[in-house]
């Protein structure tokens, strides 16, 4: 049977998308329902028809799934942020696994995969270390803060997210309440003026340390000292920052710092290795969870202490100096010079020196130290973003024939078109683990293990 826009539908969820949507069949007709969970009977409106399938706003839940819960945050449905919250933390960890095979089936070709079961929290909520807020005026001309809705810029008023920490809503109290009583401007997207334009907060797990770092559409914060005064309040509060970010883009950060007070960098540790961290440099999100995937990482790697590893994509060296406690030397190469800057740090401060840092592309740096330098590798780890590898980078990691190669991936999509490339070429997947950093979400961190055939 075929719908048509506005047809009202009763349907059974029997299904979850990629990203999270609820998906349903009427007469052979499949239905896409944001915010509907696997096993909800659902009443929706059809907003949009092809042929075959549609998408449905869901209208009324007739009969909620077993699985449904309470979501935690009151915005769950509205913010872009979470798109799962509705489903119970253990479904949402079959979706991931089922999503992470999913990909490496259709994608990458592979059957009888060699999948550990999949590592969850102990406690989906209030896990990120990190977050960026939004300031705005609503409707109303009130200044705003919180989350942009899915896709769009219209911002979500929520200071207390239940994924981040309770010392976001401290600080961002104490800044709007500074803004209001200065009456400084939040910034405005449309015209391009205005000085807030971002909160950027940072905590550390392990050390209770506290970076606020304010982006500003400017050079400085009017009143500073009174700002600082009533942030420095707050419990563990160890650095005060602005980032200047005058241009007319999506990018939340711009390249210049200023210290307004404190250190320039907080320092957190993950297992035996402490990290430092300025407002621009990446850092995983979830510690925890980090911690599970590194071991993972660690443990796939299978190192004696004789090896010479690869750490491809390595941020602040945060994989590297795990390794470089049980290898015989690490090389990590990443693009952002400044993070490089931090993992030499942080090689120095724990007292790592079985370590070397590149600055560059991870495409164009291992096949130079490869070709011209004639460098080998044991073990290669890369950590890739979400587009995954260059194949040049691919292609020359084939021609190094390491004996492993553990690829950690945060999109199971790109992962899997590149162990395909890999295992075309004389590698095999020995294991497949995925470990959640993001409950709540559709996201999830996976880590696979590749030999030479
Ligand atoms: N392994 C690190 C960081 C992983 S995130 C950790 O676990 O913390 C991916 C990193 O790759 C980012 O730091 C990003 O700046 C870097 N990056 C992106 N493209 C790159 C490229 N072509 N070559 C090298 N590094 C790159």
């Amino acid at each position: 049977m075929e719908y048509r826009k506005n047809d009202m539908v009763t349907l059974e969820i029997t299904d979850c998308g990629i990203d999270g949507e609820g998906i349903g069949k009427a007469d052979g007709f499949t239905v896409f329902v944001k915010d509907a969970v696997i096993g909800d009977t659902v009443l929706v409106k059809i907003i949009k028809a092809k042929k075959n399938y549609g998408y449905g706003r869901l209208m009324e839940i007739i009969k909620p799934s077993p699985h449904r819960v309470e979501p935690k945050c009151a915005y769950a449905r509205q913010c872009g942020g979470c798109q799962i919250q509705a489903l119970s933390y253990e479904q949402q960890l079959a979706f991931k696994e089922r999503k992470v095979r999913g990909h490496l089936e259709r994608i990458g070709g592979f059957t009888d995969l060699p999948m550990e079961p999949i590592i969850g929290m102990d406690e989906p909520y209030h896990y990120r270390n990190k977050a960026q807020f939004p300031i705005g005026r609503n409707k109303e001309g009130r200044i705003v803060t919180g989350f942009y809705a899915g896709r769009t810029h219209t911002i979500i008023e929520n200071r207390d997210c239940a994924l981040g920490v309770p010392e976001n809503k401290e600080v961002l109290d104490r800044v709007i309440a500074h803004m209001e009583k200065y009456g400084i401007e939040p910034y405005d997207e449309a015209s391009g003026k205005g000085l807030v334009r971002h909160i950027l907060i940072r905590y550390g797990f392990y050390t209770h340390e506290l970076m606020v770092c304010l982006i500003l559409n400017g050079s400085s914060m009017p009143k500073s000292e009174a700002l600082i005064d009533s942030l420095r309040e707050i419990p563990g509060m160890t650095s005060i920052t602005i980032n200047i970010n005058k241009k007319q883009s999506n990018v939340i950060l711009g390249e210049e710092l200023r210290l307004l007070w404190g250190s320039p960098y907080i320092t957190d540790k993950i297992g035996d290795i402490t990290y430092r961290i300025s407002p621009l440099s990446f850092y995983q999100v979830n510690p925890r969870q980090t911690q599970k995937l590194y071991a993972k990482a660690l443990e796939y790697a299978d190192l004696h202490g004789e090896e010479t590893v690869w750490d491809l994509y390595c941020g602040i060296g945060t994989i590297s100096l795990f390794l470089a406690q049980q290898a015989k030397f690490v090389r990590g190469v990443e693009i952002v010079p400044a993070a490089i800057e931090d993992a030499q740090e942080n090689a120095r401060i724990n007292k790592i020196e079985n370590v070397e840092f590149f600055v560059g592309k991870a495409e164009e740096v291992l096949p130079r130290e490869y070709e011209k330098n004639g460098i080998y590798a044991d073990v290669i780890v890369v950590d890739p973003p979400r587009k995954g590898c260059d194949e040049t980078l691919l292609a020359t990691m084939v021609a190094m024939q390491p004996k492993r190669i553990v690829y950690v991936s945060c999109d199971s999509a790109t992962l899997a078109r590149d162990l395909k490339y890999l295992c075309a070429r004389g590698y095999e997947v020995r294991k497949v683990c995925a470990v959640d950093q993001f409950g709540g979400t559709v996201h999830t961190e996976v880590c696979v293990k590749l030999c030479r055939r």
